[in-house]
Parts: structure tokens; sequence; C-alpha cells
């Protein structure tokens, strides 16, 4: 895709349409488990690599391969690979990039299943991690070791919105041999491209805003190099949390608006976080875009926008977060974001319930804080509907 055009362009017309038989606009859905060969030799080609051409569908099929070139298309990789879930995106990259004996440094706040696997499933396997705030930059660099091989930051993180910053992250993972992965959910490849800012892997849940509709699970891997998207996508068929054409082609539906979506959602998620920032139920907004975040310069830098998920402390504390919770009408209380609807949820009795108090605090994760996804529903109803149920 040609990167001169604006953003909506490259996201209405990403990638290339598989049907070369009719010349179907909508992509067709190869719902297929395997391919016929015309002979034994073709059926050899295929298997040796001679002829390139479809085999079996956990190893490669037309509707999936649509949705991988759009997506590799617009992160400005090599190449893409779609799972079947977020989290098969990150267990898939951490055993195709780690061995026993390595060590790896993660965000302290990332989506918590990300850190969970690795400090209660790859430790068994005699990987090491550390998981620290990787927006301070001399914690990273001091968390480095000899066998440290990967750097896998999220930012915007979950559900603080921390920011780490991109660029800085590849210089120290690339000064020691190491990759640097970004899982850039909150932002999407409208909003953020982590490639273009050094990084060697970027990680998407889809579930959330590239799919948009909240009614697809989905993950997806793109590289910069092409050994190490070779080297996952040969794990990937292996493992087998690859994508089925269905699901791809109804990713593929939702990645069209995209840009439409996103631009909506962050205007509303804008406005509304001035309205909440001012509101004297709330101590304090957590939103890239206002002013009043810590590292509000750094997000104007990396990114083209700060999104439209946000985090809010209520002054009330866990019983003003549960009073929210059953009062407000418009955006839905459920957890998950990203979708066109909006969604609130209370990470302290919700998503983060299972951490420690003490550990949950120090992640930033307080009693009264509450997470807010912004849909695409006029602002003024949100804004009211918050007024209210604060009140
Ligand atoms: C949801 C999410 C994931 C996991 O994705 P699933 O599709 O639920 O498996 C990973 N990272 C972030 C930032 C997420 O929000």
């Amino acid at each position: 895709m040609n990167k001169k055009y604006g953003t909506h362009t490259q996201v209405v017309h990403a990638g290339k349409n598989p049907d070369s038989e009719h010349g179907s606009v909508a992509p067709p859905i190869y719902q297929t488990s395997t391919f016929k060969f015309d002979s034994a030799e073709q059926g050899r080609k295929r298997f040796s690599g001679e002829e390139s051409g479809y085999i079996y569908s956990r190893l490669g099929n037309p509707t999936t391969d649509a949705l991988e070139g759009a997506l590799a298309d617009l992160e400005h990789g090599v190449g893409a690979l779609v799972t079947s879930t977020g989290m098969s995106a990150v267990t898939t990259m951490y055993f195709s990039l780690l061995d026993a004996g390595d060590h790896m440094v993660g965000s302290d706040c990332m989506y918590g299943p990300a850190r969970v696997v690795m400090e209660k499933e790859f430790s068994r396997k005699n990987i090491a991690s550390d998981f620290l705030d990787t927006s301070n930059l001399d914690a990273v660099r001091k968390a480095i070791k000899p066998n440290t091989k990967l750097i896998y930051i999220e930012t915007p993180a979950n559900p603080t919105l921390k920011i780490t910053d991109i660029a800085a992250c590849a210089k120290i993972a690339h000064e020691h041999g190491a990759l640097l992965a970004v899982d850039s959910t909150f932002l999407s490849p409208v909003l953020q491209n982590p490639i273009d800012l050094g990084a060697d892997i970027v990680i998407h849940s889809m579930t959330k805003f590239i799919n948009g509709h909240t009614d697809v699970i989905a993950g997806a891997i793109i590289c910069k190099d092409e050994n190490v998207h070779l080297r996952i996508r040969s794990v990937l068929r292996s493992l087998g949390g690859t994508m089925d054409p269905n699901q791809a082609w109804l990713v593929l539906r939702g990645l069209r608006t995209l840009a439409l979506r996103m631009e909506k959602s962050q205007n509303n998620a804008m406005k509304l976080a001035e309205f909440l920032e001012n509101h004297p139920a709330i101590e304090a907004v957590h939103y890239p875009g206002l002013k009043s975040h810590p590292q509000y310069e750094l997000g104007q830098r990396q990114s083209k926008g700060p999104g439209a998920v946000m985090a809010f402390e209520l002054n009330g504390g866990y019983e003003a977060g549960e009073s929210l919770m059953n009062n407000i009408s418009v955006a839905l209380l459920a957890v998950s974001l990203g979708g066109y609807e909006s969604l609130i949820q209370h990470p302290a009795s919700m998503t983060h319930a299972s951490i420690p108090k003490a550990e949950r605090v120090e992640a930033g994760i307080t009693d009264g804080l509450i997470r807010l996804s912004v849909g695409c529903e006029d602002v003024e109803d949100l804004i009211q509907d918050f007024d209210r149920a604060l009140g």
C-alpha cells in the first residue's frame, strides 16, 4: 500500500482481494480445511516449497492471507501472522523467541494473562522474566542480563495508560542483542506504528479495536524482519494457534472501518476525559490526551493520537467504584475494550481482583480506579449519563 495515502484510505484498501476468479469486492470465505492437488507432482512441489499454493488451512488459507496482507501493510512489516486469540499471539511469540535459560523483561502493568503465563508456565521451562515499570528507562537498562533475549512492552499499558518510550527501548534491546516486541492493542495501526520506531515485533489483540465489533476473539503478530517472521510462522503452524477463515473474514470486515471508528471514539474520549477531569467526584483521570498525563509529550511524539481508552480514580474508593458500575446506563458494564460501544469496568473487583492488594496498588491499580473504553455513541449522551451516575 502506498504510504502517501491518508490513514482512512490505507485502512479501506490495505492488502489484496483474494478473488481472482470473479472479482468480488468483498473477499470470499474459503471455508475449507484442505486443498486438492492436480497431480502427485504438484503435491510434492507444494510440500517442498518449489511451487507456491495452498495445502491445508492450518498452514495457510486465502481468506486468512487476505487479512495478513492488510495488517502487514498497515503496520509496515514484512509479513503478518493472524492467530486464534490475542493470547495465542503472545504465547506463540514467547515460545518462538525464548529457549530454556533465556530471560525476558516485560512491562509490569501489561495485560494480566500475558504476564501470568510467563511467570506460571514458561518459568517451568526454565525461562526467567522480570516485570517492571518500563516507562522508567533506567529500570529497563538495569534489568537487562547477558541472557535477555526479549523486551516486551505494552504501551499505552493496561489499565493505567502508562506510556513506554518505544524508540528508546528498541535501542536498549538492540545494544544487548535482544528483540523488542510491543503490544500496541490500545492504539491500533491507525494511531501507532511501533516498527517505524524501531520495534521488531508488534502484537495486537484484534478482539479489540481492529475487529471493533465485540463479536470475535483474534490476535496478530507483525514482524519487521523476514527471519523472525519465518521463525514465528513455523512455530505458529506447528503449535496450531492459527486462525479460521470465517474468523479472518469477520476481522477483515471490521478492520475496514477501523479509522472511522477510532476517529469517532477518540473524539468522544477526549471530550469525556475533559469533563471527568473537572468533576468533583473524580480524583484523577489517566488519559494520554490530557496535558496532565505524566508522559503527554512522549505520547504526542510516538503516537498519532491518544486513543479511546482511559482510566480514572474516584474519590470514594472501592464503594464509589461499585456504585458507579451499578448506576451507569449508556456504557455497558463489561470487560474488554475497543468496540463500537462504550464499556466500563472496575479492575479492583474484576480483571485485577486476583492480584494481592499491595501488588495491585503498587502497579497503580487502586480501589477506586475505573477503566473506560469509549465507543461511537453521541458524546452528549455519555457525558449526561456519567454526570447523573456520579451524582
Ligand atoms: C485483550 C488483550 C490481550 C489478549 O487478547 P485476547 O484476544 O483476549 O486473547 C492482549 N493484550 C491486550 C493489551 C489486550 O487488551
